[in-house]
């Protein structure tokens, strides 16, 4: 079965270059793979998916250097690290903007979630309740559960 998650459009690399350029990184052939791969992967690849397809164009990239990039991206706010309930693998987020995770447990697929409804609700409790001694910048649930087969994901719902 497909994830929803395949139809990631392959970025031009003009795309890419602007966008490391924003972050204010030079754009090597290594970075531009790496971030190619990021954006292109389905779901929330881990540093090793990134590796195997980097490797499949450049062969000389090591995973160290995969980690090393990935991180030098998360720190430029190119990337988010994902949370992860299991702490297995480090898994990253092409997608900066505010959303939530559902996370099969049988499968350890991330799906995203997002619903202004629910976020509204998050902010509201807490500016309410408030939160002493912490300022809050952002909230990201986190969901563990079992897939339900023919469970429509927000993104597949976008898609219809
Ligand atoms: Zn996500």
């Amino acid at each position: 079965m497909h994830t929803p998650h395949s139809h990631h459009p392959v970025p031009t690399p003009e795309q890419l270059q602007q966008q490391l350029a924003d972050a204010g990184l030079r754009a090597t052939r290594q970075r531009l793979l790496i971030l190619e791969s990021l954006l292109v992967l389905p779901g929330h690849p881990t540093a090793e998916q990134v590796h195997q397809r980097v490797t499949g164009q450049l062969s000389s990239v090591s995973l160290g250097t995969v980690y090393k990039t990935l991180d030098s991206f998360v720190v430029a706010g190119l990337t988010r690290r994902v949370a992860s309930a299991e702490g297995s693998r480090r898994r990253y987020d092409a997608d900066c903007t505010e959303h939530h995770h559902l996370v099969c447990a049988d499968t350890q697929e991330i799906i995203d979630y997002c619903d202004p409804k629910l976020d509204e609700l998050i902010r509201g409790f807490f500016a309410d309740k408030g939160l002493p001694g912490f300022q809050p910048h952002s909230f990201s649930l986190h969901v563990t559960g079992s897939r339900v087969v023919d469970l429509p994901t927000a993104e597949s719902a976008q898609q219809a």
